[in-house]
């Protein structure tokens, strides 16, 4: 049996959304002991400039809003 990892190494950048995978180029942020990876320098800065706005709280997400708005 050939177990599929695909996606199991991707993140989400959470500032534009972009999907990070294995040897893609990206940018670390180390912030309240968690890694976030984002795409860019660009990203990078929206990031550390409003941090809380990007990073995730643990169980503090909605389970799905994909509702139109
Ligand atoms: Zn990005």
């Amino acid at each position: 049996m050939k177990a599929s990892v695909e996606g199991a190494m991707l993140r989400r950048d959470p500032v534009c959304g972009v999907l990070i995978g294995t040897g893609q180029l990206y940018f670390r942020i180390a912030y309240r002991s968690e890694i976030y990876l984002v795409c860019s320098m660009e990203c990078q800065h929206a990031f550390l400039l409003d941090p809380d706005k990007y990073a995730r709280t643990p169980g503090a997400e909605p389970a799905r809003s994909e509702a139109a708005d």
